[in-house]
């Protein structure tokens, strides 16, 4: 299917460029090695901090290609130029809940029994986005609180900080029946409402848990693997993708990797290596 950018007559899309590039908003360019494939691209190292993340998406001519220092992410979705730079003024994460309400919005209301909003510091630095609330999270409200939880929350002790300091959410906000991954229709439903979190927090680090959130915020299907541990750019925030705590726990052997991108978000964070992952 084609973009909608490239469906937009050429003048008008050449204006809207000029008139970022006058905002001083950065530039937008063509990755011509990937015509007609939409990419998503980490930010250069040492790329000015101010570029806006629509340019994450490849949409004009002529400017050079930066080199790379990680995968090109095949995009799906592509959001607009205007919705990815679209903010709601003066909001809060009360207003978001309140926004929310007993949401019907979608299947997953049918069996669930509480919505798992969120939980943590509102002024983190650091958010953890992951999939869906499972049995304990749906049961208390809260988000992981059962046995993935109690991993996390180990991850985050490795790295010298409390629950407390952090943000923790999901993308979807309600458990999906027998823990299944959420549809794309539920996550296209329910996501709106985790980028306002993640706007009003405006941490220095995202981390996604597994692919379905590391999914929804690079918009793409890739399979974690091809990305997890670089950083990308999520509106003007680094973000990294590692494997979800639920899957360590079927696969420890795999800790290993997902400790060495923690110590890559600790470094960013300007936090110290203390004790290792167990
Ligand atoms: N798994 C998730 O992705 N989120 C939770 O809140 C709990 C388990």
């Amino acid at each position: 299917m084609d973009s909608p950018l490239t469906q937009i007559p050429r003048e008008k899309l050449e204006a809207w460029l000029r008139y970022y590039c006058d905002l001083d908003l950065g530039e937008f360019y063509l990755d011509r090695r990937n015509m007609g494939k939409r990419s998503v691209k980490p930010r250069a190292a040492g790329a000015a901090a101010a570029s806006v993340s629509a340019p994450q998406v490849a949409i004009s001519s002529a400017a050079p290609v930066p080199a790379l220092t990680a995968p090109v992410l095949s995009v799906v979705n592509v959001p607009s130029m205007f919705e990815v730079l679209d903010r709601v003024e003066g909001d809060t994460l009360e207003l978001i809940r309140e926004h929310l309400g007993e949401c019907t919005r979608c299947r997953l209301q049918k069996q669930r029994n509480k919505i798992v909003f969120g939980a943590g510091n509102p002024r983190a630095e650091l958010v953890f986005v992951g999939e869906g609330p499972g049995r304990d999270e749906d049961m208390q409200g809260l988000p992981f609180v059962g046995r993935a939880g109690k991993l996390l929350t180990q991850m985050i002790e490795a790295m010298g900080l409390s629950r407390e300091d952090v943000y923790i959410c999901n993308v979807v906000k309600c458990r999906p029946p027998e823990n299944r991954k959420p549809e794309d229709d539920e996550v296209a439903t329910c996501s709106p409402y985790l980028f306002r979190q993640l706007d009003v927090i405006a941490p220095k680090a995202i981390v996604c848990l597994g692919a379905t959130a590391a999914q929804a915020l690079l918009k793409t299907q890739d399979p974690i693997s091809r990305y997890r541990g670089n950083w990308f750019d999520y509106r003007n925030t680094k973000l990294m993708a590692t494997y979800h705590p639920a899957y360590l726990l079927r696969n420890p052997a795999a800790k290993g990797e997902v400790w060495k991108d923690l110590q890559k978000v600790m470094a960013h964070l300007g936090l110290k290596v203390k004790k290792p992952a167990r």
